[in-house]
């Protein structure tokens, strides 16, 4: 794998380097984001020599980026055993799915166009308890999270997950384990029609979402919802911007299938970084779409933002494919690849991928 230049910010040229146009602006000190990146479970059970061997089978191939969940004392221990291997760590932490305040603040949760909240009935799964974006007790508090977490020494950024609404589709390939056909938006999976949303969206637009006929049709309220989860990103990233540090996302595949599936409209984040999560199997397509969802989010994003195209493949996936695949997303304006997970890989496919 390539090693690119260490640049200094000084105003330098930055195309096709991985680097934030933000970052020079407000950075003081030299920052250049990694070549690629793995997800990684955070887990005090691990021991040091295991992640000593996970560490430097994955530095070698070019992976120098490791997003990992995990709690301040995980990331602690862990940031410098990273920098031995000169891979930098990301605090990834779910944004919006998050049953921890449920019992202190039920009010904080989103309610279904059925009127059910999340709380009782969870959608799809036992932890989807999703909270509602446009509180904004629940966008300081998340703020203020993130914004702690940059705090933690040697830690290199935070990364958020789950940051838009309830799946208002599920991916293709999926549908079928939940016995499902979701050709409309149904009412179980459509949110938040909370007393704070509706009256929020009726203060801007003089009437109750439920009070269409058929609320789902309304751009306004589509367009208002988009807006919320903008609203709840740009507070985030803010937040950790004024404590020096970056800040990236997993994010659905395309701009235009997040909006559609998830009301995420990641295009207007403002992030540092984007690996939006070209699962390709879960979409029931071939590794060429993967390339092409990249070519369509480089299209909204401009030239300079840097995005990765995240990738869920197993063992037996064949290592010529995983090159091929990422010289597709390169050619397509991508900037590296993130892989969920970093153990997942095999020597083999390790191997292929650090000749690159
Ligand atoms: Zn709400």
């Amino acid at each position: 794998m390539e090693r690119r230049k260490f640049i200094r910010n000084t105003g330098l040229a930055l195309s096709g380097l991985a680097m934030s146009p933000r970052l020079i602006a407000n950075s003081t000190t030299d920052y250049k984001l990694p070549d690629n990146w793995f997800w990684s479970h955070g887990s005090s059970r691990i021991s040091v020599e295991n992640w000593k061997i996970l560490f430097d089978r994955l530095s070698r191939a070019g992976f120098n980026g490791m997003l990992s969940n995990g709690n301040h004392q995980f990331y602690t221990d862990l940031a410098p055993l990273c920098k031995e291997f000169g891979i930098q760590l990301h605090a990834w932490q779910w944004t919006v799915n998050r049953g921890g305040y449920a019992k202190e603040h039920p009010e904080w949760y989103s309610v279904s166009r059925k009127g059910d909240s999340v709380i009782d009935k969870p959608p799809y799964v036992g932890y989807y308890k999703w909270l509602c974006p446009s509180n904004e007790e629940v966008r300081k508090v998340i703020a203020d999270d993130y914004a702690n977490l940059t705090s933690i020494p040697g830690l290199s950024g935070v990364h958020l997950d789950y940051v838009r609404y309830c799946d208002v589709y599920l991916p293709t390939g999926l549908q079928p384990k939940y016995d499902l056909v979701q050709d409309h938006e149904m009412p179980e999976y459509d949110f938040c029609y909370c007393e704070n949303c509706r009256s929020k969206f009726e203060g801007i637009h003089g009437y109750d979402p439920l009070d269409k006929d058929d609320p789902v049709a309304d751009e306004a309220w589509h367009n208002f919802r988009l807006d919320q989860v903008v609203e709840l990103v740009h507070g985030i990233v803010d937040a950790v911007h004024a404590k020096n540090s970056i800040i990236t996302g997993a994010v659905f595949p395309t701009p235009e299938m997040s909006r559609r599936m998830v009301r995420q409209d990641w295009a207007r984040f403002n992030l540092d970084a984007y690996q939006p999560m070209l699962y390709h199997d879960a979409y029931l397509e071939d590794t060429h779409w993967i390339a092409r969802g990249i070519g369509e989010a480089r299209a909204e994003l401009g030239p300079d933002i840097p995005i990765y195209a995240g990738m869920l493949f197993g063992r037996n996936f064949d290592p010529k494919l995983l090159v091929e695949t990422y010289k597709e997303v390169r050619d397509a304006g991508g900037n590296g690849i993130s892989i969920f997970t970093g153990r997942s890989l095999s020597d083999e496919q390790l191997k292929a991928f650090g000749k690159i």
